[in-house]
C-alpha cells in the first residue's frame, strides 16, 4: 500500500531565523510517523531574507514547496493560499518558530487514527505573556462564546492537524475576510484538542501587536456574532420605556404640585447619554456594513509573485 502523505502548511512572516531550524526539528521528531511529508512555506511579503532561505532549502530538500506573496496580506490570507495547493491525506498547519511542538504531530496522528477529524491544540498556560495581554484574552473567549453559536476555546491555537474531508469543506466557504479560529470551528466534524505549555519562540520577534490582537478579536467577534447588532436596539428600546416612565412621572409631578425649574445637570446628562448611545450603535452598525462592503468587492485574498508548485 502506498505511504499516506501530510502537507505542512507554514506562513512565514519575516522568518529567516526560525526555518531552517525548523525544518530539522519537525523532520527529526517525526521520524516515526507514517505519513510522506511535503511542506508548504508561504512567504508573507517579508521585508528580510526568509525567500532565499526557504529557496536554498527546498533546492537542499525535495520535499519543500513554496508560495512568495507580492506583499504582506497576513497570516490568514498565507494559510488560505496553503490551503488551497495542499494535496495531503492530511494537512497541519505550523507556526514557523517552533512555538507549536513538532513532537505533537505523533500524538495528533494517533487521534485521526482513533477517528477524530480535527485534532486541534490548546496552550494551557499564558505565563510567558503579558498580564494584560492574557486578561485581554480570557475575556475575548469570554465574550465570543457567550454571544456567538459558534464555540472558539480559550487556548486554542492555529495548530492543527486535518483530514483531507475537512480541508475540503473550510475550502468551500466563499467569505473574504477569514477568521480562521471560528471557520475551523463553524464547519463541524468530530474535534478533539491537546494540551501543551507554553514553549517560547526559538528566534526572531513575535509580528502581533496589542492593538493589531484587539482588532483581530473584533473581527472575530463581528464575524461569527449580530449580538452587537441586537444590543444596539436593545439599548434604544430600554432608553425609550425609561422615556416614556418619566414623561407620565413628570406630567403627574406638575399637574399635582405645579412647575419648578431644576434638574439641569440631569438634562444635560441625559443628553449626554443617548447621544453617546446613538453614536455606539451608530459605530457598531458601522463595522457591520464596512464587513459587507469589503467583501462585495470581492478582491483576492492575495496575490503570489512567485512559487514552485507544479500546477
Ligand atoms: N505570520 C505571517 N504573516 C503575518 C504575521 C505572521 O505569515 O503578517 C506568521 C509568522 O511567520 C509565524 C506565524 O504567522 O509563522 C505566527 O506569528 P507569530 O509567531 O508572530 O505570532 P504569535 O506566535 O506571537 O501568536
Ligand atoms: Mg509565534
Amino acid at each position: 500500500m502506498e505511504k499516506q502523505t501530510l502537507s505542512i502548511i507554514v506562513p512565514a512572516y519575516n522568518e529567516e531565523e526560525t526555518l531552517a531550524l525548523f525544518v530539522d526539528e519537525v523532520n527529526a521528531q517525526t521520524l516515526d510517523l507514517p505519513l510522506d511529508k511535503t511542506f508548504y512555506f508561504i512567504n508573507d511579503g517579508s521585508s528580510d531574507q526568509t525567500l532565499d532561505v526557504i529557496k536554498s532549502l527546498s533546492k537542499k530538500h525535495s520535499n519543500i514547496k513554496y508560495i512568495s506573496f507580492s506583499r504582506n496580506f497576513g497570516k490568514e490570507a498565507a494559510l488560505l493560499a496553503g490551503l488551497r495547493v495542499a494535496t495531503g491525506d492530511y494537512v497541519t498547519v505550523m507556526d514557523a518558530d517552533l512555538q507549536d511542538p513538532p513532537h505533537m504531530l505523533n500524538e495528533m496522528y494517533a487521534k485521526i487514527l482513533e477517528g477524530y477529524d480535527i485534532v486541534g491544540t490548546r496552550r494551557i498556560s499564558r505565563k510567558d505573556e503579558p498580564f494584560i495581554r492574557s486578561l485581554f484574552a480570557k475575556t475575548f473567549y469570554k465574550i465570543i462564546n457567550k454571544i456567538s453559536s459558534t464555540q472558539m476555546v480559550d487556548g486554542a491555537r492555529d495548530y492543527r492537524l486535518m483530514t483531507r474531508q475537512v480541508v475540503d469543506s473550510v475550502l468551500e466557504l466563499p467569505e473574504h475576510n477569514r477568521f480562521s479560529k471560528g471557520l475551523f470551528s463553524w464547519v463541524g466534524y468530530d474535534v478533539t484538542y491537546l494540551e501543551y505549555k507554553n514553549v517560547e519562540r526559538v528566534a526572531g520577534k513575535t509580528s502581533w501587536s496589542f492593538w493589531g490582537l484587539l482588532h483581530y478579536s473584533i473581527d472575530g467577534i463581528i464575524n461569527f456574532s449580530d449580538a452587537p447588532l441586537s444590543l444596539a436596539t436593545f439599548i434604544g428600546l430600554i432608553s425609550f420605556l425609561i422615556s416614556v416612565l418619566m414623561s407620565l412621572f413628570y406630567t403627574l409631578k406638575t399637574l399635582l404640585w405645579g412647575e419648578v425649574v431644576q434638574g439641569f445637570p440631569t438634562l444635560i446628562i441625559l443628553i449626554l447619554m443617548l447621544g453617546g448611545l446613538q453614536l455606539l450603535s451608530l459605530g457598531i452598525i458601522g463595522k457591520y456594513l464596512s464587513k459587507v462592503f469589503l467583501e462585495t468587492k470581492q478582491r483576492p485574498n492575495y496575490f503570489i509573485k512567485e512559487d514552485n508548485i507544479e500546477k
